[in-house]
């Protein structure tokens, strides 16, 4: 088997659609090296070789040596060097490199091939002592570490002191005898740890590399990381060996990255930063304030650009941008160093963005017709989207902004203070909002990050690791807020303008605007305005799925139809009752003894229910509004304490003792099994005549007064069996009948059901002799199949998920398999007797792509889901039919 793929200038063995194989590294370093860009040559461990080495405890395939050993006698020839040659060495870069990229999240060892002999090679190689041994003392250090997992604080800490020695402050300061000293205590600290000398041997120190790689692969923080983006772990990573390029050499060097286009924003520029003499992860690890590539967005203060420092090599990396965007069709995030002068690329990807700049990427790349319309659609996820539905800070409010750092990150958040992960995480499970602030954040940071709301850093760049990090989440980020001390030790930071903020004192981050605000502040509403409507607009030219909102309330229902809801799929007329002074008349309703008491409460409620059902009319004019008939259990509305009790006794004009009697009377075992929904309105029927006749007055009206197209759809829950249909199907109908001749219009109304317990999803053919339509409401229908109660699942369903006994909570994402079946069966039954039934579904899942992917596979006519994440049903009903 072929295990080794080369890449070299103009030429490659593998090409970029072979990521899975390569890894998106090694794929990316082909494609890049083939189509001409000045890739140095190396060669990948395909991820075969990665699976082969986990399931024979850590050793490799037969053949994986001798392709190895192969290809680095190319890649000697190649360079003009040799691999631990003493006079003219060849340095190599053992980077990982998985499937899909997890940024930071695994392993790299650069400089490697180095020793007391090979140093001297590269001093004469160079000329530069100084830069032969920074390039040493690097490599102990990251050898140790990744390889030996030695604590990289150790080396931190010896750098440290001799700077402080010293007295300077930054790494590039340092003379060759400095870092000369260093690497003698770099090599003490190595044997006094691991009781081992640091290895001499460049054969050794490349496999022990190569293994340490592959490894890394199921390090703690890799398989968080995967966790958190399920990733699946049986991928492997691939294993990049390369030759090395200096950035570290001098003056005319550097390393840097950058995007193609803006990752916060989207906006079509070159954004990048760079440091000069450096290597590595120097810009990403914050060692340095790093430079910006480019003039496009210079502020006062900001340090020299590439433009200026090394006009000639801008225009190269100018050059190669236009080329990988023409090339790979989408932003890319790159990393490059330069070595005299000369410029290398060393890494493509494509750019991790927000969900803003996502959508204004897709857009543009439509109009530079880069894409097509479809493409774009698909580019963006429609969980993304939930971050753009996010409010944001209203921007009429007075805000005390102590701070500005990058706007790493947008969205407005607010929350207590905390200085580390664990403790974001820990708050996080007692429910409390919090802001991480760390000086930086690294790898291990990531469960804490997941668990803020938002992320401020003191230090570090718009590609730092809390950036790239927090744009991957959707989370706000402040980064580089140089305004800030942060001191862990006493647990505050203090800012420029003097205030001094303790840990749990509540701030806010406006992530867009870069701000760090005092206090908690009042935000806004999100819109679906320019590119986000554009692309909107694409997706529902795609769909067939319609979609509508869950919207109790006119409020709700004009935050629905903005955000482009094609009707209501399900109002809930019990929450209109919860009112203070509406849920006094249901109770002396429940209460009374008799029917002409019942019809006097219900008098006093019709009229309120009435007017709520023509705002919500208005707001709906011209599509339908399904309207849900009460459904929530007696007890729910019943007295809690004595003085409840008094107050209802006087209303009813009702003796203190018999209210209380009557309460203890309808006291259930298992409410949500109980006296509720259909069987409610079967014994209580005063109340669905009062329901039905505001509804129909209020379109009657409508329709009367405004001339407007009024669509009621009257549903009855709970129904279980089709007499119980029947029955109240024909009640309403007269009542409706009644109305419309008051009124003297017609008002076209239908009457359906909502399927929601096994029963019914079975006898559906049946049930639909009596509906107009059904709605499946999934939420109940997952509790009464899985006999599962979604108020106390709570207690064990997240052991169920942490065990992997569940994949997923069936009460976000739909269970295809058993509710689902149910849902399919539903639809197709009450379909046979009624050919063209109008069928959605109205649970949680009708906002969860997945259940939306599930529901157009199989017919559905619509989804309804609550009002903010219409628009991300509308995207995933198009990315479904796509
Ligand atoms: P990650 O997957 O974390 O991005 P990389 O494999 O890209 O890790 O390596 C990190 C950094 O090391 C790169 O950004 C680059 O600056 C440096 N690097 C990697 N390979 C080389 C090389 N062949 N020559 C010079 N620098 C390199
Ligand atoms: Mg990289
Ligand atoms: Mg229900």
């Amino acid at each position: 088997a072929k295990y080794v793929y080369l890449f070299t200038k103009g030429q490659a063995d593998g090409d970029r659609s072979q990521r899975e194989l390569l890894g998106g590294k090694g794929a990316n370093l082909a494609e890049m090296a083939a189509i001409g860009l000045p890739v140095p040559s190396g060669f990948t461990l395909t991820t075969e070789v990665c699976k082969s080495f986990y399931q024979h405890d850590r050793h490799y395939p037969e053949g994986v040596e001798s392709q190895v050993n192969n290809a680095l006698k190319k890649l000697e020839q190649e360079m003009a060097k040799g691999f631990g040659d003493p006079v003219n060495p060849l340095l190599l870069s053992v980077r990982s490199g998985a499937p899909t990229s997890m940024p930071g999240m695994m392993d790299t060892v650069l400089n490697l091939g180095l020793n007391d002999q090979t140093v001297q090679g590269l001093i004469n190689l160079s000329g530069s002592p100084r830069f032969a041994y920074d390039s040493y003392r690097r490599f102990i250090q990251m050898y140790a570490n990744v390889v030996k997992g030695v604590d990289g604080d150790i080396f931190e800490t010896l750098l440290e002191d001799k700077k402080r020695a010293k007295g300077i402050e930054n790494d590039n300061e340092l003379s060759a005898e400095d870092l000369q000293q260093l690497i003698t205590e770099f090599k003490d600290s190595y044997r006094q740890v691991l009781n081992l000398d640091f290895p001499t041997d460049p054969q050794q120190q490349l496999w022990e590399a190569i293994s340490a790689v592959f490894g890394s692969w199921m390090n703690q923080r890799a398989v968080t990381y995967r966790s958190l983006n399920n990733i699946p772990s049986h991928w492997g990573t691939a294993v990049n060996v390369q030759a090395m390029v200096f950035g570290n050499m001098g003056n005319d060097c550097a390393t840097g990255v950058a995007f193609t286009r803006d990752p916060s924003t989207g906006e079509n520029y070159f954004y990048g930063e760079f440091l000069v003499n450096a290597q590595g992860e120097d810009v990403v690890a914050g060692i340095r304030t790093p430079q910006p590539i480019n003039k496009a967005k210079y502020k006062p203060g900001d340090l020299p650009a590439l433009e200026d420092v090394l006009p000639g090599c801008y225009a190269q990396l100018l050059d190669h941008r236009n080329t990988l965007e023409k090339h790979f069709r989408d932003m890319q995030d790159i990393e490059f160093t330069i070595e005299s002068g000369k410029l290398y690329m060393l890494q493509t990807r494509t750019g991790k963005r927000t969900a803003q700049a996502a959508i204004r990427i897709a857009v543009e790349m439509v109009g530079e017709k880069l894409i097509s319309k479809k493409e774009a659609v698909l580019r963006v996820l429609p969980e993304q989207l939930e971050q753009l539905l996010h409010p944001s800070i209203d921007p009429s409010v007075v805000k005390n902004i102590i701070a500005k750092g990058l706007p790493a990150s947008p969205g407005a958040c607010s929350g207590k203070v905390v200085f580390n992960a664990d403790e974001a995480e820990q708050q996080n499970k007692l429910k409390e909002k919090v802001i991480l602030v760390r000086i930086e954040t690294s790898p291990e940071d990531i469960h804490g990050m997941n668990a803020a709301q938002g992320i401020l850093t003191s230090r570090g760049g718009m590609t730092s690791h809390a950036a790239v990090v927090a744009r991957g989440m959707g989370k706000s980020c402040v980064a580089g807020c140089g305004d800030l001390h942060i001191d862990y030790e006493k647990q505050v930071m203090v800012t420029k303008s003097g205030h001094t903020i303790k840990r749990g004192d509540i701030i806010t981050l406006d992530g867009a605007a870069g701000e760090v605000i005092l206090g908690d502040v009042a935000k806004v509403q999100p819109a679906v305005s320019g590119d986000f409507g554009t692309l909107m607009s694409w997706a529902d030219t795609f769909r067939t799925l319609n979609v509508r909102a869950n919207a109790d309330t006119p409020h709700d229902a004009k935050i629905a139809r903005e955000f482009g809801a094609e009707g209501i799929g399900l109002c809930r007329t019990e929450h209109m009752f919860f009112d203070v002074k509406r849920i006094q008349a249901v109770r002396e309703m429940i209460v009374s003894a008799d029917l002409q008491g019942r019809e006097r409460a219900l008098s006093k409620i019709m009229p309120m229910q009435k007017s709520d059902f023509i705002g919500l009319f208005r707001e709906m004019r011209g599509v339908p509004v399904t309207i849900r008939l009460l459904d929530p259990p007696l007890h729910e509305f019943l007295p809690q304490n004595n003085d409840d009790i008094a107050d209802l006794a006087a209303l009813a004009g009702m003796r203190f003792s018999e209210v209380k009697e009557h309460v203890e009377e309808l006291h259930e075992f298992n409410p949500m099994l109980g006296h509720r929904g259909c069987r409610l309105g079967l014994t209580y029927p005063e109340v669905y005549d009062m329901q039905v006749r505001a509804i129909m007055e209020a379109a009657c009206e409508l329709v009367k007064n405004e001339h407007y197209k009024i669509v009621p759809e009257i549903m009855i829950p709970l129904v279980a069996d089709v007499n119980e249909l029947k029955v109240l199907r024909e009640k309403a109908i007269q009542v409706a009948e009644q109305v419309m001749a008051t009124y003297g219009v017609k008002v076209d109304y239908q009457i359906g059901t909502m399927i929601e317990l096994p029963r019914a999803a079975l006898l559906a053919d049946l049930i639909a002799e009596q509906a107009d339509f059904f709605s499946f409401g999934t939420n109940d229908l997952t509790q009464t199949t899985y006999g599962l109660s979604r108020d106390d699942a709570g207690r064990f369903l997240p052991y169920y998920i942490e065990n992997g006994l569940f994949l997923s909570d069936p009460f976000i994402k739909l269970d295809r398999a058993g509710v689902g079946q149910l849902v399919k069966m539903g639809t197709e039954k009450g379909r046979q007797t009624r050919p063209g039934l109008k069928v959605g579904i109205c649970g949680e899942h009708g906002g969860e792509p997945s259940s939306v992917e599930f529901c157009h596979q199989i017919g559905l006519d619509y989804v309804s889901c609550s009002p903010y994440r219409v628009p991300i049903a509308r995207l995933a009903a198009a990315h479904a039919a796509l």
